[in-house]
């Protein structure tokens, strides 16, 4: 089945905006989630904004006799999988519980690809995995940097697991797409993020201070060696990210990925500071942040942004949503929320 595709942790941010993407180019789509960091009404918002319900399968990717279940049940012959715990802090916390849900599930996915001949898999990787790189922008040849969490470890690891399995297997393809930081929500408002607890990145912590939960908005650091003394990210809308997994499915479908193995950035290419950020938040939505700076996070690189070249040319893919609409989509997802 070329136009059917299992999504794993397809409940989720990134997977329910990826889940409507594929719809709308035509796709069946089959999620399978665990529910751990997200609900069904996730799913109601797939139907709301495409007609179309997504069959959907809880279950746990670690489990390897009901995930055989689902191989038994369903053909497709592509796989994307989301599903991962992606708290840093935790991680470092908590170790084993990353090495288990993001390993495990990965190798159990890829041995029943194998078993039932299933041919492409597209895996969420992260730029975590260049660290504090030399030079900027990065490309997909920048070295990696020795992970600094268990979590950017378990990414390192999923490529290199990927690359092996790849090569060991003739009928396997695989794409890792390496996110920048995604950001935004659907413009419908009907699905986006759902942070647990006291979010720790800058978007959801800014929506959260603008709708009154949080009291101020931390910016950690003003002295680093970048323009306005903030740190630098590449920022890519939510819509724009799951597009390129449309486009990266549809490379292996039709067999026009060059190598069995490749990886693309998947950023906007420019890089944006904290205060830039929260300044164009309250021009986007005309409120006020109340804001402070902090001191610098530990563990927080300077600067990444991405050379999306690679994605350009090869995919045919490039972010189009422009920075204001994508933080207005932020600021009305959370508003919906408090609803
Ligand atoms: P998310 O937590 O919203 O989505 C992950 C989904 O996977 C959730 O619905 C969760 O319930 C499910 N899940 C987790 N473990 C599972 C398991 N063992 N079996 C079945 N379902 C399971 O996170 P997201 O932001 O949508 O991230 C999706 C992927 O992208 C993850 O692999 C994440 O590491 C990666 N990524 C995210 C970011 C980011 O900033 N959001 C950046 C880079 C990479
Ligand atoms: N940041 C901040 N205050 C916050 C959360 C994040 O100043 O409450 C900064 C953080 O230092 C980094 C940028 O925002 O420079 C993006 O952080 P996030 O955690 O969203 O993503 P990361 O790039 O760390 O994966």
């Amino acid at each position: 089945m070329h136009n059917r595709v299992l999504v794993t942790g397809g409940a989720g941010y990134i997977g329910s905006h990826t889940t409507v993407e594929l719809i709308n180019a035509g796709y069946e789509v089959i999620v399978v989630d665990n529910l751990s960091n997200s609900d069904r009404g996730a799913l109601e918002g797939v139907r709301q904004i495409t007609g179309v319900e997504p069959k959907f399968i809880e279950a746990d990717c670690c489990d390897r006799d009901a995930m055989r279940r689902v191989f038994e049940e369903y053909e497709f012959d592509s796989v994307i999988h989301f599903a991962a715990y992606k708290a840093v802090g935790e991680s470092v916390a908590e170790p084993a519980k990353y090495y288990r849900n993001n390993i495990l599930s990965f190798v159990t996915i890829l041995e029943l690809m194998c078993e039932f001949g299933r041919k492409n898999i597209l895996f969420s990787s992260s730029a975590t995995v260049y660290g504090d790189a030399d030079v900027l922008p990065v490309t997909e040849l920048t070295p990696r940097k020795p992970a600094t969490s268990p979590y950017g470890n378990t990414k390192q690891m999923a490529e290199d697991i990927l690359r092996d399995m790849v090569a060991a297997n003739e009928h396997l393809s695989g794409i890792a797409l390496r996110y920048f930081n995604p950001i935004g929500a659907h413009p419908s408002a009907l699905i986006g993020e759902l942070p647990r607890g006291v979010p720790n990145n800058l978007v959801p912590y800014i929506t959260q201070t603008a709708a009154g939960i949080r009291e101020c908005l931390s910016i950690f650091g003003d002295d680093y060696d970048t323009p306005d003394g903030s740190c630098l990210r590449d920022y890519i809308d939510v819509v724009d990210l799951a597009k390129a997994h449309v486009v990266a499915i549809q490379r292996l479908v039709d067999g026009r990925n060059k190598h069995r193995y490749e990886i693309f950035n998947v950023g906007t290419g420019r890089p944006v500071s904290v205060f830039e950020l929260v300044r164009g938040f309250e021009e986007a939505n005309s409120l006020k942040l109340n804001y402070k700076v902090a001191p610098r996070r530990a563990g927080d690189v300077m600067a990444v942004w991405a050379d999306t070249r690679l994605a350009n040319e090869e995919l045919g893919w490039r972010a189009e949503r422009e920075l204001y609409d994508t933080l207005r989509a932020a600021w009305e997802w959370e508003k919906h929320l408090r609803q």
